[in-house]
């Protein structure tokens, strides 16, 4: 029901019943979104966060029109897209830039592209390099270029397009922390005039601080397959004040649902029963993990997640990934926030470096994966096993789990603890 007070706010770009599934190399396919509702309208600043891996970069990319959805479909203004959605710019993660051509070609190239008329390319490129404060840089190459001078370029290419929403997937993660502060500002400031392009955002994010100051709604996503958890207005007056106890309590708020979501507390028991199966390996390094062990250690034993995540400088899905990472080692228990030093955490970070190796080799002996290949492989000593049957055994089991980076993520950690190792060559794993 719509009052006679409630204005109608228009939706501009709307997912309806998403699904999406990517086809493997082995020819298995990989679900990654199930059944996404999303709708951007007239005006606002939309963010999707989520883990790393949870669909965020997938959903922009549907939306945009860059991929075609398993299933469900796409409208702009009402109108179902087929091919690449109007009315969009898109800043990606990585500039995506031409390294051959200059600042002023390189928007050139989108305008072409866009189907502009040669004679207005020019001028259009020069006015969007001056909007993103490039001026004077028209005939510099991205290798001259800084990070933020970078994506200020990747900038002015989405929005010579004149777009109404421009799309943003991570802009800020390869850019150094104060540029990414001032490039934040600068962008709500591009959008903020009500009459005119960019109208709206939609940008993904992993960073809950920078969601928290830009964006108007937060469709907060859980992982494998992709799904929308929940969506939190942010009430903020703008311009935020990332200091006020405001901003804080949102951020603590929308930890608390990603924890919640990430760390479940799980009954001992039924960690057990999963250690019967293949369970997937967080990607995290065999130095992070270390890393985490000597902090908690420095730290008495025991700190919170956010705490970790701020005193070490790491974005908190990073973090996440590690502690779920040294969880599954038996190294650290997570109960609510906080992350505790188990038993073996403390032995591990006591040890000397080959007293660790060894706590190492048999905390791996205690996951199933491991395990299995290190009995096989003992077995029959003169037969290495095929990278492409492990990989094979990974997709079966976790069907959701990229399984080349799983199959990277348990090489590292099994030199690690010189259980088995890999050889590159032959593409098969061996006893040492
Ligand atoms: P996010 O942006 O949240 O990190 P993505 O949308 O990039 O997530 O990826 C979601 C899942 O889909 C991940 O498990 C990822 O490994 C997988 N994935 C992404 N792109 C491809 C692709 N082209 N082929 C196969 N799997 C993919
Ligand atoms: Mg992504």
């Amino acid at each position: 029901m719509t009052t006679a007070l409630e204005v109608a706010v228009e939706t501009l770009c709307e997912a309806r019943h998403v699904c999406h599934e990517y086809v493997m190399p082995s020819g298995s396919t990989l679900r990654v979104l199930e059944d996404i509702n999303v709708a951007i309208k007239a005006s606002e600043v939309v963010a999707l966060l989520g883990p790393s891996g949870s669909g965020k970069s997938t959903i922009l990319r549907i939306l945009a029109g860059l991929i075609k959805p398993t299933e469900g479909e796409v409208l702009y203004r009402g109108k179902r897209v087929e091919g690449l959605t109007p009315g969009v710019g898109i800043v990606f993660q990585s500039f995506a830039l031409y390294p051959w051509m200059t600042v002023t070609e390189n928007v050139e190239v989108v305008l072409r592209a866009a189907g502009l008329p040669e004679s207005d390319l020019h001028s259009r490129a020069e006015r969007s390099i001056r909007t993103v404060g490039l001026a004077g840089f028209e005939e510099a190459y991205p290798r001259e270029l800084s990070g933020g001078m970078k994506q200020r370029l990747g900038i002015a290419r989405a929005l010579s397009v004149n777009p109404e929403i421009l799309f943003m997937d991570e802009p800020f993660s390869h850019v150094d922390a104060l540029t990414a502060e001032s490039l934040r500002a600068e962008v709500l400031d591009l959008w903020a005039p009500q009459d005119s392009n960019p109208s709206s955002i939609l940008m993904v994010s992993h960073d809950i601080k920078e969601v928290v100051y830009m964006a108007d709604r937060i469709i907060v996503l859980s992982s494998h397959p992709g799904r929308v958890r929940t969506i939190v207005q942010n009430p903020l007056p703008r311009p935020r004040d990332q200091r006020s106890p405001q901003f804080d309590k949102l951020v603590d708020y929308l930890h608390e649902i990603i924890t919640g979501a990430e760390l479940p507390d799980v009954p001992l028991e039924i960690r057990r029963r999963e250690s019967a199966t293949i369970q997937a390996l967080p990607p995290s390094t065999t130095s992070e993990i270390v890393g985490l062990l000597e902090y908690l250690e420095a730290h008495g034993g025991q700190d919170e997640i956010f705490e970790i995540s701020a005193n070490v400088h790491q974005e908190f899905g990073r973090v996440i990934t590690v502690t779920k990472a040294a969880e599954i080692m038996g190294f650290v228990d997570t109960p609510k926030q906080d992350v505790v030093l188990m038993p073996t955490g403390w032995q591990f970070v006591r040890a000397g470096a080959e007293e660790r190796k060894q706590i190492w080799r048999t905390q791996l002996l205690n996951i199933k994966l491991f395990r299995d290949l290190y009995a096989r492989l003992q077995q029959h000593p003169e037969e290495p096993i095929p990278a492409d049957e492990v990989k094979e055994m990974i997709i079966i089991a976790l069907p959701h789990e990229n399984y080349e980076t799983m199959f990277d993520t348990m090489v590292r950690w099994a030199r690690f603890g010189n259980l088995f190792a890999y050889d590159e060559d032959t593409e098969k794993i061996t006893l040492e």
